[in-house]
C-alpha cells in the first residue's frame, strides 16, 4: 500500500507524516518513509537543484521534467521495490504537488504535467491524505520553520493558488483523497489521519 500525503507549504506533512510512520510501526506495520522531491540518492541531487538557484533558472516546462525525473528515479529505486517487498509506503508528497506547483502555479501546464505522468509514471498512490490549511498561517509557520520554500518570496498569492489547485484535484478523485482540516491542534489532525490510514490498511 502507497499512501502520500499532500497540502501547501506549512500545512504540517511532514510533520504528520512522521507521526503516522511512528504510529504504523508501533503497531508492527514495516514501513518506508520517503519524500519528494528526492528519496532516492539520485532523485536527491535533483532536488538539491531545483530548490536552489532562481526560481526562473529553467523553463516551466524543463522544471516539469526535472521534477518527473526525480519522480521517476524515486519510483525505480525506493517505491517500487519497497512495495514488492510488501511494505507500505508513506510518502511526503507526490505527483498531486506537480500538478499543482509545475502544472499550475507557472501558467496552466496541466496538459503536458498529465501527458508526462502517464507516460514516465503511471500510477498513484492507494490514498492521498490532504492537509488542508489556512494559507497565511501555514505560510508563515513554514517561514518560522526554516527550510526550503521555493515561493517564498512570491508569499500568499501563490499559497491561495496552491490550495484551491489541491482541493480541485480531491474534488476530482474522490475515492484516493482524504480531505482533513489541518487548522486544528496535531493531535486532532493526527487521529484523523491515523482512523483513514486504518480504513484503508
Ligand atoms: P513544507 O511543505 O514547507 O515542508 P510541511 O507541510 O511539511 O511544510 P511542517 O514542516 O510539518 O509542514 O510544519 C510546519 C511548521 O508548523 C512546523 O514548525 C510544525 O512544527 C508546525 N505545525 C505542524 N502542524 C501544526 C499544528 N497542527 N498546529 C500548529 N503548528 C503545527
Ligand atoms: O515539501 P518540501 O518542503 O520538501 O518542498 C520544498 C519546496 O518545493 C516547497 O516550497 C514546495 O512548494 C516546492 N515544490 C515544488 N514542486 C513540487 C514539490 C515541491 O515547487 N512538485
Amino acid at each position: 500500500r502507497f499512501i502520500s500525503f499532500e497540502g501547501i507549504d506549512g500545512s504540517g506533512k511532514s510533520t504528520q507524516a512522521r507521526r503516522l510512520v511512528a504510529a504504523l510501526r508501533e503497531a508492527g506495520h514495516e514501513v518506508t518513509h520517503t519524500r519528494e522531491p528526492g528519496g532516492a540518492p539520485g532523485a536527491e541531487v535533483i532536488r538539491e537543484l531545483v530548490l536552489t538557484g532562481a526560481q526562473d533558472r529553467w523553463s516551466p516546462e524543463t522544471e516539469i521534467l526535472l521534477f518527473t525525473a526525480a519522480r521517476r528515479d524515486h519510483l525505480e529505486r525506493t517505491i517500487r521495490p519497497a512495495l514488492a517487498e510488501g511494505k507500505l509506503v508513506i510518502c511526503d508528497r507526490f505527483a498531486d504537488s506537480t500538478r499543482v506547483y509545475q502544472g499550475l502555479t507557472r501558467g496552466d501546464l496541466t496538459a503536458k504535467v498529465d501527458a508526462l505522468h502517464e507516460l514516465m509514471i503511471g500510477m498513484e498512490p492507494d490514498m492521498t491524505i490532504l492537509l488542508d490549511a489556512d494559507p497565511a498561517t501555514s505560510l508563515a509557520r513554514g517561514i518560522q520553520r526554516g527550510g526550503e520554500l521555493r515561493f517564498e518570496g512570491f508569499g500568499l498569492e501563490m499559497q491561495e493558488r496552491a490550495r484551491a489547485g489541491f482541493l480541485s484535484l480531491a474534488a476530482a478523485a474522490p475515492e484516493r483523497f482524504r480531505v482533513i482540516d489541518a487548522g486544528r491542534s496535531e493531535d486532532e489532525v493526527a487521529g484523523d489521519i491515523l482512523d483513514a490510514a486504518q480504513a484503508v490498511l
